[in-house]
């Protein structure tokens, strides 16, 4: 029996051991798609504050915490990929930003993160704080097809979609939870809205584990007060930056 007992448990340490290695996700981080979200015509969240002379659009403020973490990570991170979609106020469609994620070309048995970065709005001017969207688990990703870069085959294909489908759920979990308490213990004057699973394109088709952080509230007067400050969306970046740092 002890000789049955022990054979079980080497068999499960090693095919624990070979289901780890062929997690593609569990790969060091290597490259960030950081996703400004909107941009040129389309404006996002738009409100009017007199404190802020007139009207706050929501492309601005998400490129503005996009480039602040971009050169964060540049500098404290230089063995990090990170890819803009967007750098300036131009308009990208949803599948053109999912495809910057998926066409770009990962370092071997290195994995990816898609970073999505909005700010919120509601009809209630009461609404207010921080939350971290991630993928409805039902969705299904295809993450090995004519458009997957030659070069990132070798990541996916020693395992069934239906496999890495649920290893990409996994991973989507562990790092919007990793954003959520990162954010959590450095905006303390911010309320957590917690995770929430939700059935948006980027977070389906970027074929990546992905998340999309709404930094705040447009509509909430607090919120937009902070948003609007040059100091706060620093703030926010670096908080940004060190979730990304809890991934790696
Ligand atoms: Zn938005």
């Amino acid at each position: 029996m002890r000789k049955f007992l022990l054979l079980f448990a080497c068999l499960l340490i090693s095919s624990t051991t070979v289901f780890a290695q062929n997690d593609p996700f569990s790969y060091p981080l290597r490259t960030l798609i950081i996703d400004a979200g909107h941009g040129g015509e389309d404006p996002g969240a738009t409100t009017a504050w007199s404190f802020a002379g007139g009207t706050v659009y929501e492309r601005d403020i998400n490129l503005d915490i996009a480039k602040r973490l971009h050169a964060l990570l540049a500098v404290s991170h230089p063995e990090l990929q990170i890819i803009m979609t967007r750098d300036d106020d131009t308009y990208l469609t949803l599948p053109e930003r999912c495809a910057v994620a998926y066409k770009t070309v990962l370092q071997p048995l290195s994995s990816s993160l898609f970073l999505s970065i909005h700010v919120n709005s509601a009809s209630s001017e009461q609404a207010s704080g921080f939350e971290i969207l991630t993928k409805q688990q039902d969705k299904r990703v295809t993450l090995l097809d004519p458009n997957t870069p030659i070069q990132n085959i070798p990541l996916f294909s020693a395992n069934s979609q239906l496999t890495l489908n649920r290893l990409l759920n996994q991973r989507n979990l562990v790092v919007a939870s990793i954003f959520e308490q990162t954010m959590s213990e450095a905006l303390i004057t911010s309320k957590s809205r917690g995770v929430k699973e939700r059935d948006l394109w980027v977070l389906n088709q970027s074929r990546m584990p992905a998340v999309l952080v709404e930094v705040g509230f447009l509509s909430n007067e607090e919120d937009a007060r902070n948003l609007v400050t040059p100091q706060y969306r620093q703030r926010l970046a670096q908080i940004l930056a060190d979730s990304v740092e809890a991934c790696m």
